[in-house]
């Protein structure tokens, strides 16, 4: 089961990643993840991708491309992985279908999550996340058990730096620009599947599983 999921920042990717991972044991790929892993360690790609991470701009795409490639290779990815957050562009997208065809395997659906602005600005915005473990929550919409605590790891939440109303303008029109082009590159491989990401987080899993357990749409 190899998956991408698509959306703009704040659609429910994270989200919905982290209760398919405990459903199907398949790892989660999340480039955002694994880069604010490197900026914490400040490793030379994390000192790199900080400045763009910061600013709301893509980082660049070999970064991302070399990241995945060597994740996509790891024995947990045998079964299955679901990619969070990659590809984002359409350099990025052909990256991957070579590398994929390289390693014998390919995408069977990518969900593409779909919010409007309003409710994406009010997701972002109240969105804390793990240090430890890098799960999201939201302070309305789903809280941790303890505040202020992650339910999973027990490490302390934060708001991270680019969570703010106005770095999130500038995500969104990078989303406009780089990223909804992978909405018809996918339909034209036949992979798009259009999950209406406006429900509760119960209602949005069940549409995917929906997708996931009948095969195509
Ligand atoms: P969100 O969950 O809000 O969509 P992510 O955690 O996926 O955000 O990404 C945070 C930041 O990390 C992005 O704004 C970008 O700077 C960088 N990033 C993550 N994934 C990619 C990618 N595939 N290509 C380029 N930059 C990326
Ligand atoms: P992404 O990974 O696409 O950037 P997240 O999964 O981190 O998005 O979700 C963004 C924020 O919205 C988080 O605070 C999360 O708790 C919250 N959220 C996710 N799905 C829903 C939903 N269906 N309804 C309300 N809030 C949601
Ligand atoms: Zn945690």
């Amino acid at each position: 089961m190899n998956i991408i999921l698509l959306g703009p920042p704040g659609a429910g990717k994270g989200t919905q990643a982290n209760i398919l991972i405990k459903k199907f044991g398949i790892p989660q790929i999340s480039t955002g993840d694994i880069l604010r892993r490197a900026v914490k360690d400040q490793t030379p790609m994390g000192v790199k991708a900080k400045a763009f991470m910061d600013s709301g701009a893509l980082v660049p795409d070999e970064v991302v491309v070399g990241i995945v490639g060597e994740r996509l290779v790891q024995a947990d990815c045998a079964a299955g992985f679901i990619l969070d957050g990659f590809p984002r562009t359409v350099a990025q997208a052909d990256a991957l279908k070579s590398m994929l065809i390289s390693n014998g395997k390919s995408i069977e659906h990518v969900l593409s999550i779909e919010v409007n602005r309003d409710e994406l600005l009010q997701r972002i915005t109240g969105r804390r996340t793990c240090r430890g473990c890098g799960r999201g929550y939201h302070i309305v919409f789903d809280p941790p058990k303890s505040a202020g605590k992650c339910d999973e790891c027990g490490n302390e939440l934060y708001q991270r730096d680019d969570d703010s109303e106005a770095t999130m303008a500038k995500r969104l029109s990078v989303y406009d620009e780089q990223t909804a082009p992978l909405v018809s590159y996918y339909g034209n491989e036949n992979l798009l599947r259009r999950i209406p990401g406006m429900g509760s987080i119960d209602e949005i899993q069940s549409a995917i599983l929906g997708v996931l357990e009948g095969g195509c749409r």
